[in-house]
């Protein structure tokens, strides 16, 4: 350890099991939303089921008001990276929409993210999908205790790289607990055997944000949305997992929206 390193505490397990228990109502937030994603909903609607449902569960969105945020979900379309605020914009056949949706519950944090195609995408648009979950995938495979970050983003970038395509730079991952952001920082790129050392009970959000074309990105004149510079699509995953000695332990799941 570098004298300077500074040391994530890793949580106790009973805040693990708290966790444990947003990740399962952001998991099943992301699956309600998904079972009415289609062309000729406004993103409004999705915004509207997620806060339902989260309150329903005597859960707070933890997004609203977030650094002044004023919706309950981030959802972002096509070129919209993340961040973008849901609208009356009318989903159309072909398009993908990430949604991300954070709970506050029990005095902790759930944090996740899921891109829906809407309809029928083209081919290229479902490889730019899969890839991206899957680099999410390689990444939570080397979150291991011994690690670091830069494993992570190593095995995200090299991964999703090898198709073409790009990792946004701009944006990372991150420590999650009491906090929706702690600390350490989870880039989506980097060197193995660089970054902050990951330990047994640490828990994280790795998510993935992979264009289709360049990585560069812009901020949108309303100060959330980040867009892609050049208009092609981009893709966005996240679970929530803790850092365990040999495979990491997941606290939120896709299976309610894949396995229903
Ligand atoms: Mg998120
Ligand atoms: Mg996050």
């Amino acid at each position: 350890m570098k004298f300077f390193e500074k040391m994530v505490k890793p949580k106790t397990e009973e805040a693990i099991a708290l966790m444990k228990e947003n990740g399962i109502l952001v998991s099943k937030t992301l699956a309600e939303v998904g079972k009415i994603v289609a062309p000729g909903v406004t993103t409004l609607e999705l915004n509207r089921v997620a806060e339902t449902f989260i309150r329903d569960h005597g859960a707070i969105p933890s997004f609203l008001g977030y650094d002044g945020f004023p919706y309950s979900l981030c959802i972002s379309v096509n070129d919209v990276v993340v961040h973008g605020f849901p609208s009356d914009y009318v989903l159309k056949e072909g398009d993908i929409v990430s949604v991300d949706c954070g709970t506050f519950y029990k005095g902790y944090n759930g944090d996740s993210a899921y891109t829906f195609p809407v309809g029928e995408v083209d081919a290229e648009t479902q490889t730019l999908l899969d890839v991206t979950k899957e680099s999410l995938y390689r990444g939570i495979a080397a979150a291991v205790a011994g690690n670091r970050t830069g494993d992570i983003g190593h095995a995200v970038q090299s991964y999703a790289e090898s198709f073409g395509f790009s990792v946004v730079r701009e944006l990372e991952g991150h420590g999650i607990g009491k906090e929706m952001h702690e600390a350490p920082g989870v880039p989506n790129y980097g060197r193995k055997g660089q970054g902050a050392r990951l330990v047994d009970g640490m828990t994280i959000c790795i998510e993935p944000m992979i264009n289709a074309g360049a990585r560069a990105v812009y901020l949108a004149k309303n100060g959330w949305a980040v867009h892609t510079s050049d208009r092609r699509k981009s893709a966005h995953f996240e679970l929530t997992v803790v850092v365990r000695k040999g495979q990491a332990e997941l606290l939120s799941t896709f299976d309610f929206i894949e396995k229903c």
